[in-house]
């Protein structure tokens, strides 16, 4: 049984990647923290596609040996499949930076998330499983605590001069405080499900994410995972893949296979097991990252969408850089919006980046092979891009060159702190 204390030095809602990775070196650093996760763990998760540079926060966090020991798949590359099946060369991460983080892993979340809150307890954090966030205590605008509901303590108030929301799309402390912000555009929805004993493809390829087209720019998500198992998932536009005369889910994930071969062909053999899931409404931005005594991590700050693998990798980069600012704003004993506005800026700007990629890759009129014809060093920079090498760069000339093939958001102006904004 855990013991509890009335003060905390920092109490985190949620055990994803971004509240763990926070917790876990907010307690390397002799903070005192509490995470707070409503599930018990392992639990399920979808999002199991890595991106490469999730290298630096896991290595941060002291994980890559636990991770090259695992049977995860070793993802080299993404390759991208047309409707026909015809499978564009892939690209190696390697070929662009030969660095350990070019090969990163497939994995499933209910272990890999559990891996990190397992490390943030064996380095000091207090976890609360089965125990819901239920609402914030305020002096006036200032964030003190939380009240929560817990299986084995009942209802307790719990304070800290810092709560981080990491409570993922449930945005615990942004819908109590009314700042979720839908994406103008990007509303696709999200049908999944698994597969045992599907084809693997050869040599390097074996754990390669698989981007499948389907009419519309609709997509297939083709991960393959540890235990013969393979992820698979659709997305697109509502409108599109409840047009037909069936409502149901299974059905039209089946339609949908018939409707890219390769696909088609990675799957004839397999069994598919589980339930069919489905969700929408996830691409978002909150109207702020942190007021008085709160800030907001991973999706609990905002989600994009699902191509291009940029949630988890996003999560983990926050999770590290919110347990530095904490651990400086501890010292200074000034636990402010204002001190997270470096935070809030660095992270806009890498959602930013992102969001404009997603939103070509959406674009009816625009091809990633049109783009990277007109020269190398544009090729580069978007590679950049997709493995997360995405800090201190504006990328000017990738974004001039794309928005001559594809309309590029405005960039989203909310998502700073209460202080800059
Ligand atoms: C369809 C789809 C596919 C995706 N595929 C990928 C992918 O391949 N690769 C990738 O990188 N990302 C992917 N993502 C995104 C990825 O899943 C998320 O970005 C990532 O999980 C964010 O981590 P997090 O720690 O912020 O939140 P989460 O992982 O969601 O963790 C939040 C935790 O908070 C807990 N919680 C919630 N409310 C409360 C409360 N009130 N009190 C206590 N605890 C609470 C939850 O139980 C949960 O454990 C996908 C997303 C979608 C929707």
């Amino acid at each position: 049984m855990i013991s509890l204390k009335k003060n905390y030095d920092a109490i985190v809602v949620g055990a994803g990647p971004a509240g763990s990775t926070t917790g876990a070196l907010l307690a390397e650093k002799g903070r005192d923290v509490l995470i707070v996760e409503k599930e018990k763990f392992p639990r399920y998760h979808v999002g199991e596609s890595l991106m490469p540079f999730c290298y630096f926060p896991l290595e941060r966090l002291g994980l890559i040996d636990t991770l090259m020991e695992s049977a995860n798949p070793r993802k080299y590359c993404v390759q991208f499949v047309r409707q026909d099946g015809f499978l564009s060369q892939p690209f190696y991460f390697f070929q662009h930076f030969d660095h350990p983080s070019s090969t990163t892993w497939q994995v499933w979340r209910s272990e890999f998330d559990k891996m990190i809150l397992d490390k943030a307890r064996s380095n000091g954090a207090t976890v609360m499983e089965e125990t819901k966030a239920k609402n914030l205590i305020k002096s006036g605008d200032r964030v003190e605590g939380i009240t929560v509901e817990s299986e084995e303590f009942g209802s307790l108030e719990l304070r800290a001069p810092i709560v981080v929301d990491a409570s993922g799309r449930d945005c615990f402390a942004a819908h109590k405080q009314k700042w979720k912000i839908r994406d103008p555009e990007l509303k696709k929805i999200a049908l999944w499900t698994y597969y045992k004993g599907a084809k693997r493809d050869p040599g390097l390829d074996e754990g390669a994410t698989t981007v499948a087209y389907l009419p519309n720019k609709g997509w297939f998500w083709y991960i393959p995972l540890s235990g013969d198992m393979v992820s698979v998932g659709i997305v697109a536009e509502r409108d599109y893949l409840f047009n037909g005369s069936t409502k149901d889910h299974e059905e039209i994930f089946q339609r949908e296979v018939l409707n890219n071969e390769w696909i088609k062909e990675h799957l004839a053999e397999a069994e598919q097991t589980g339930e069919y899931r489905i969700t929408g409404e996830y691409s978002y931005r909150n109207r702020y990252c942190a007021s008085e005594g709160l800030v907001l991590a991973g999706d609990a700050l905002g989600f994009l969408d699902p191509v291009f693998s940029s949630g988890v990798f996003l999560a983990l980069k926050s999770g590290v850089m919110l347990a530095d600012e904490i651990d400086l704003a501890l010292d200074a004993g000034d636990l402010s919006a204002k001190s997270f506005d470096r935070y809030g800026k660095r992270m806009q700007s890498s959602i930013e980046t992102m969001r404009k990629i997603v939103y070509a890759f959406y674009d009816q009129d625009f091809s990633f092979g049109d783009l990277a014809k007109r020269g190398d060093h544009l090729r580069a920079a978007l590679t950049d891009c997709l493995i997360g090498n995405v800090d201190d760069n504006e990328f000017r000339e990738l974004f001039d060159a794309m928005s001559d093939l594809a309309d590029l958001p405005e960039p989203v102006e909310h998502g700073l702190t209460t202080a800059s904004s």
